[in-house]
């Protein structure tokens, strides 16, 4: 069956691609990055990567971006094998908010004032906050070296003019961090933490690193193509769990509805998704529904999950 399905996908996917490539002009590229609005408004691709490393690409393929909140799912990994379980979720809740991605509304709520959950913005702060090393510095080294094992790509870089675009303009994530600072959630400096949440936010991929490093989720862990264990099982169990609640914003329970797979987006229009034991998928189309995930890349995965019967349940 598995044969049967990867070849389907392979004389079909150009065509879905097509079909959802309509859905790009739903959307809005996100602005309020400045440097994310220079993003090419008709842009869609997809890479499918098999657990054999067997890679089935469509549309714009090769096209670059940045991860942002895709990249708050493996720095919770890290912070996880760096501190443990205990500590990790002393700092950050385990509950969907139903609120956007960068709100403030319910930092008080959760007991003693933490994040509902690792990938909110706040919650990510927190998490960075938590990956060891002695500065910043340290941090994104150790950040940029685990994403490059993970994705099997030792070119991955940071993009410096998304870096600094953000790091300009970033009152909103300036005043959730100085809200943790205050709550006594963070350990280091609110500038500092900053640096490093906005570093990993910039590191720059396109769809096959993405589907790669969900190749590594869909296979707990081990890269299948290496048959290399990189990431103990029951991490990966806790980040599919955040993705499949909290990983397309408040829009989590629609996809969960609707796609039914663990996935996660950035504002960069980027989505990380898996059928679980089988395929990494990386999807990209810059344009944004008002939730904040790609509308295009939404509506293929949509797509590819009806035809091949995906959702988990
Ligand atoms: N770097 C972005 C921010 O903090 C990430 C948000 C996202 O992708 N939703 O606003």
């Amino acid at each position: 069956i598995e044969e049967q399905s990867w070849k389907q996908l392979t004389s079909h996917l150009a065509e879905w691609v097509a079909d959802s490539h309509k859905h790009t002009t739903d959307g809005h590229v996100a602005s309020y990055i400045p440097e994310l609005a220079n993003a090419p408004s008709d842009v869609l691709g997809i890479c499918i990567m098999d657990a054999g490393g067997l890679t089935v690409v469509a549309g714009d393929s090769d096209f670059r971006f940045t991860l942002q909140s895709i990249s708050k799912v493996f720095t919770l990994i890290m912070a996880l094998m760096d501190r443990g379980e205990a500590i990790v979720f002393s700092k950050v809740g385990m509950e969907p908010t139903g609120d956007d991605f960068n709100s403030m509304l319910k930092l008080e709520l959760v007991e003693p004032g933490i994040p509902f959950n690792p990938l909110i913005n706040a919650g990510a702060i927190a998490i960075s906050s938590l990956i060891a090393g002695k500065d910043s510095e340290e941090q994104v080294a150790r950040i940029l070296q685990f994403f490059r094992e993970v994705a099997h790509n030792p070119t991955l870089e940071i993009n410096q003019a998304v870096f600094q675009s953000e790091s300009d303009t970033a009152h909103r994530n300036r005043s959730l961090a100085y809200f943790l600072k205050d709550n006594g959630v963070l350990d280091s400096e609110v500038d500092d933490v900053l640096r490093t949440y906005f570093s990993h936010c910039s590191i720059e991929v396109n769809c096959t690193d993405l589907a790669r490093m969900a190749l590594v989720l869909a296979h707990n862990g081990v890269d299948p193509i290496r048959n290399q264990r990189l990431i103990p099982r029951r991490f990966v169990q806790i980040a599919k769990t955040f993705m499949f609640t909290c990983g397309m914003y408040n829009a989590s329970g629609e996809f969960a509805m609707n796609v039914g797979i663990p996935a996660k987006s950035g504002v960069s229009g980027s989505i990380l998704s898996m059928v679980p034991g089988q395929y990494g998928i990386g999807v990209v189309s810059p344009p944004l529904n008002r939730k904040g995930n790609s509308t295009a890349g939404v509506h293929l995965l949509g797509k590819l999950s009806q035809e091949f019967d995906w959702s988990l349940f």
